[in-house]
């Protein structure tokens, strides 16, 4: 056992990320039959709450699995050997989901971007009027990217996808916005949108999710890829219209319970604009400390700013790593790091789900007194700069 500093430990990653204890004591529920008629009926309830998250009223799949399996079932029950996609670059998890594409005998596009700006509606538009051919199938977008803190306009990819009079689905990557940032799959013509259980919905890992549009489903029937556990024709043969296999019941307390929280103890709108609150303190925070060459915002796209997760670089010669060793060895503060080539070069506070002015402000004081233990040049008094916009807002 590695010796602990005392306190509760200040959870400030981007995923997971903190479980109220209501919904931990709601997920431990002794075992039930799943076709239980009063477990049915919670589940169906919990199927219309994550429906009025995503704002569809369209179709929904669940998988027991983290955000990589509801991303695999997106690609294998909508392509077939040979499709070509068009990836958007944003970050780790962009490649990520590009990688596991080619992995599965998909042909992978990508629209270029610096990680730091995002990449341009209007090259999107272009990829796809240079196609012709009609031989890109889908084109996937990571709503939020959380190795770097940007966000995406998913409206404004729906706009060159139809100002290009391109037939592309349009796949959504909502795994670190939903639930933290305005997300709207009918009203911006989304076709599958990859959702998980532990970022913005409050829950362990383990349960992940995707809406699907009608229009993807007449895809679908046609889409060859081989699929059995996430077949969704295999699935709408089942009693819950999902899952092949056991339901996951624990995971549908936990869910009513987090939905109830969402919808009826905060209110949707009310979440989202917390989230944006809490995001603006900790830019607020961290463009104090950029003075004397102290770290900086690594998203540098003021348009386009995650209110889920903030990336801090890292002065020159400086490695990120250190500080969130101290953060948590002597401070019991969880920081995330940096993903892929950020590594060493970034941290990241995470800013979604369960959170609060008192544990944004503690996390980030601890972050400043982590900068002064080691050395890193720094404006001091970040921590008043966001309780200053805190009082304001
Ligand atoms: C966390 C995350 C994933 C990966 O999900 P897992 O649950 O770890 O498999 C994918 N995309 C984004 C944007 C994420 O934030």
């Amino acid at each position: 056992m590695t010796k602990k500093p005392r306190g509760r430990l200040f959870f400030a990653n981007p995923g997971p990320t903190n479980i109220p204890d209501s919904i931990l004591h709601a997920q431990a529920h002794h075992a039930v039959d799943f076709m239980d008629a009063d477990f049915i009926a919670l589940y169906n309830r919990c199927v219309d709450g994550v429906k009025r998250v995503l704002r569809t009223e369209q179709n929904l799949f669940f998988y027991t699995g983290s955000g990589h399996a509801a991303w695999e079932a997106s690609l294998v029950n909508l392509l077939s050997q040979g499709d070509k996609i068009l990836i958007i670059e944003t970050g780790n998890f962009s490649e990520s989901w590009g990688r596991m594409a080619a992995a599965l005998g998909i042909e992978v596009q990508t629209v270029a971007a610096d990680w730091r700006v995002g990449a341009d509606p209007a090259a999107v538009q272009a990829a796809l009027a240079a196609d012709t051919g009609h031989t890109i199938k889908a084109v996937c977008a990571v709503h939020n990217e959380t190795a770097t803190g940007m966000t995406l306009s998913l409206p404004a990819i729906r706009a060159a996808i139809d100002a290009a009079g391109h037939p592309a689905l349009l796949l959504a990557d909502t795994i670190s916005s939903l639930g933290s940032i305005d997300f709207r799959f009918d009203e911006w013509g989304i076709d599958c949108a990859v959702g998980g259980s532990q970022k913005g919905l409050m829950l362990p890992t383990g349960l992940s999710f995707t809406g699907v549009s009608n229009k993807a489903m007449e895809v679908h029937k046609s889409s060859k890829l081989p699929k059995a556990y996430f077949n969704w024709t295999a699935m709408l043969t089942r009693p819950h219209k999902s899952f092949i296999g056991t339901v996951p019941t624990s995971f549908f307390y936990g869910l009513q319970e987090a939905m109830r929280l969402i919808h009826d103890v905060e209110g949707l709108e009310d979440v989202l604009s917390r989230h944006h609150r809490l995001a603006e303190a900790v830019r607020r925070c961290v463009q104090h400390w950029s003075g004397n060459n102290g770290p900086q915002l690594y998203c540098t796209n003021t348009a386009r700013y995650s209110d889920s997760v903030t990336a801090v670089l890292m002065p020159e010669g400086f490695n990120a790593e250190e500080i969130r060793k101290t953060a948590l060895s002597k401070f019991n503060v969880s920081l995330g790091g940096g993903l892929s080539r950020l590594n060493g070069q970034v941290f990241r506070i995470g800013h979604l789900g369960d959170l609060n002015e008192p544990m944004i402000l503690g996390t980030l004081a601890v972050v400043e007194l982590a900068m002064q233990i080691n050395g890193v040049p720094h404006t001091a008094g970040g921590v008043n700069a966001a309780i200053a916009y805190l009082a304001g807002a």
